[in-house]
């Protein structure tokens, strides 16, 4: 049977792959290390829990309004406050997870022969999302003497006029790179100069050290050609639950809502009320995970750095680590790909390649530090292990 040929466009995200293998060998009796997936390692906050319960209970187990629940889309806009973005509620349209309006944002804003910036490496659902709307991906760098910020000058020499978007991700997934507030600002003229559409990925907009809180729709002129991606997962620990939202120009939430009609019609109701009640009630969980997760940070990075080969940088956000490891590649001819196979297979320690987030990602590893410091300690002591006894024989380069 023939399937449409728009299918061969879609990408995948090797994260999964990896953790299939990681459990086939779970499955065998190993004790695996999940460095691999990325989500946080804390229970949903019980009251967020409780919430989604008493809605169940309470009957709420209808359809919702397409665009979401009136009261979380108030409140979603609310909180959009603390990045200096001004929305209401027709600013917001919700969906089941911010995957969801990625995926919505690229049919909306794409066309066929469109070129839109990607950053490389990047969350690899960029670069399929934006073939599969019939666009082509044009890669930006990161500076990496910056600690992963945009790498606005490349970018800007990228810009031709057949590019209609720009996609962002601060803080940036698999780097943790942040963008100063001058790199926003030149990001925002260039936008403005050539007329393109920012769809910003702000799902890890809460989990920062730097202790600043910002969008670039937030700057002057910004908010009327930027969708802000955003969701629940990261911050309250809801991977599971699928609930996210995109924050656009009123005129563009309206065909947006339609779409949303013509692919899930709605979010599940019980999970909006619980959205609610994680963006109105107490916030000293994500307080205490954010803490967390930066000594978590400290941890792995100081770790990575005392290995011979390896240089890590300290990310700014997010809860990844992206160390370059190609001082033990050179010496040893392994790849990153085989580096990462190796580990697993032998150490039980899971980690993604870097390029399975772009070309950009060679001689780099992406680990997820938000998991229990022992097992953060295990993971070092693996690698370290590892890497100890690669010698180019070892390695099979005799
Ligand atoms: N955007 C980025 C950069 C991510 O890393 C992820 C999840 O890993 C998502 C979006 C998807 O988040 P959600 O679970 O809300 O669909």
């Amino acid at each position: 049977m023939r399937t449409a040929a728009r299918l061969d466009t879609l990408g995948t995200e090797q994260a999964y792959v990896v953790l299939a293998a990681a459990k086939r060998l779970e499955a065998r009796g190993h004790h695996v290390v999940h460095l691999e997936i990325g989500e946080p390692d804390m229970p949903t906050p019980p009251h967020v829990v409780e919430a989604g319960v008493r809605a169940l209970q309470s009957g709420l187990t209808r359809y919702a309004l397409a665009a979401g629940v009136p009261e979380l889309r108030e409140a979603i806009a609310q909180s959009l406050a603390a990045r200096g973005v001004r929305a209401g509620p027709e600013n917001v349209v919700v969906t089941p997870g911010a995957k969801p309006m990625l995926f919505c944002a690229a049919l909306a804003l794409i066309g066929p022969g469109d070129e839109v910036l990607c950053p490389d490496p990047g969350f690899p659902i960029y670069d399929s999302v934006v073939r599969f709307a019939g666009g082509r991906p044009v890669y930006y760098p990161l500076d990496e003497t910056r600690a992963f910020a945009p790498h606005v000058e490349a970018l800007a020499g990228k810009i031709t006029p057949r590019t209609r978007a720009l996609i962002l991700n601060l803080p940036h997934n698999p780097t943790g790179g942040v963008a100063t507030a001058q790199d926003l600002a030149t990001l925002a003229e260039l936008a403005q100069r050539h007329d393109l559409w920012v769809i910003s990925d702000e799902v890890y907009g809460r989990v920062r050290y730097d202790g600043r809180c910002d969008s670039i729709a937030a700057l002057p002129g910004m908010a009327a050609r930027t969708v802000i991606v955003d969701g629940f997962s990261k911050t309250y620990s809801m991977t599971g639950w699928r609930l996210g939202y995109g924050v656009m120009p009123a005129s563009l939430a309206e065909p947006m809502t339609t779409l949303v009609i013509n692919n899930v019609s709605c979010t599940a109701t019980f999970v909006q009320h619980a959205g609610l009640a994680a963006l109105t009630g107490p916030q000293d969980a994500v307080t205490a995970m954010v803490a967390g997760l930066a000594a978590k940070r400290d941890l792995l990075a100081r770790g990575l750095n005392a290995i011979e080969g390896i240089r890590c940088a300290t990310p700014a956000g997010a809860f990844y680590c992206f160390p370059d490891i190609s001082g033990v590649l050179d010496r040893t001819g392994l790849t990153c790909e085989s580096f990462a196979e190796r580990l697993l297979a032998e150490q039980h320690t899971a980690v993604l390649a870097g390029t399975a987030f772009g070309p950009a990602g060679e001689g780099h590893l992406r680990l997820c530090y938000a998991t229990e410091r022992a097992e953060l300690e295990r993971a070092l002591a693996s690698i370290r292990t590892f890497v100890g006894a690669l010698t180019p024989a070892a390695a099979g380069l005799t």
